[in-house]
């Protein structure tokens, strides 16, 4: 997948770009303080080119990224997207190992 399909994912909700708090735990609160480079009403980042100078928080999600993140929002297009991307994966593994087991028995 290239940058631009990678970035297609996003449905631009402005969700991740509020202040957070980490209570710990893997407990984390958002607040309702948004980034101030957060347009509210069109939900879309007014340095978005530029972000990660303008904001040296911001970060650039990845997929290793969104895997290992404990603070997106559940319903980011992209923690949907690996989650859909791990279901496929292990119903994959479970029909190739079903497969394996058959052929295995067919050979005794
Ligand atoms: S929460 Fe996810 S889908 Fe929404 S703007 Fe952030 S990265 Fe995009």
């Amino acid at each position: 997948m290239n940058k631009q399909e990678w970035e297609s994912i996003c449905r631009q909700c402005g969700k991740c770009c509020y202040e957070k708090v980490d209570l710990g735990a893997g407990e984390i609160i958002y607040t309702s303080e948004p980034c101030v480079h957060l347009d509210t009403s069109t939900k879309l980042c007014k340095v978005y080119n530029n972000r990660q100078v303008e904001e040296p928080d911001c970060i650039e999600l990845t997929e290793s990224l969104v895997r290992s993140l404990n603070w997106l929002p559940p319903d980011c297009a992209y923690v949907e997207y690996i989650r859909r991307q791990d279901t496929l994966a292990a119903v994959k593994k479970a029909e190739e190992s079903a497969k394996r087991k058959r052929n295995s028995k067919r050979r005794h």
